[in-house]
């Protein structure tokens, strides 16, 4: 179990807990910067996403690694102390998620999910965004953005840079 002090632990709640995060706020710039236009938190779609397109028939949730559990990400830290308190507050955060993606696709809606640890590095940044404005265009029914995927995502992106042909 992955163990963090208090102080890490007050900064991450504070990054995580609310709406207008900064990671949320990274997302929104770039996309908007590149013309995209969304609502914010729409009270009328399942989940109050993040972000809703409606043109595109989608929505974009960044999740807190910690807050929402992504599973195998070293920011899914567990408090050392009242465990059980969190434990059963991050299993309800997990449940209300899981229900919300299979209401909204349901519904007919396209899900991407950015973790909030594809987007700790200013050069996965880009990356990411870039996957993300792909997707609402012309991409499936789902993505996932996470900072696993990026090292992949880079060389995959440098290949086409460096080689526009193939
Ligand atoms: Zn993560």
């Amino acid at each position: 179990m992955d163990v963090v002090d208090s102080k890490t632990r007050s900064r991450i709640m504070a990054s995580i807990r609310g709406k207008n995060t900064k990671p949320e706020l990274v997302v929104r710039k770039a996309l908007h910067r590149r013309g995209f236009r969304f609502r914010l938190h729409a009270k009328d779609v399942p989940g109050r996403p993040d972000l809703v397109f409606r043109k595109f028939n989608a929505v974009v949730f960044v999740h807190g690694c910690f807050w929402h559990r992504h599973e195998g990400c070293r920011h899914a830290t567990v408090p050392a102390t009242r465990t059980e308190y969190w434990t059963s507050k991050f299993e309800r955060n997990v449940a209300r998620d899981d229900e919300v993606r299979t209401r909204l696709i349901g519904a007919g809606w396209r899900v991407a999910t950015v973790w909030e640890c594809a987007l700790r590095k200013a050069e996965h940044v880009d990356v990411a965004i870039q996957m993300l404005a792909s997707w609402l265009a012309a991409g499936g029914k789902e993505i996932v953005i996470e900072e696993r995927r990026m090292a992949d995502l880079l060389a995959r992106s440098g290949l086409e840079l460096s080689d526009p042909e193939t």
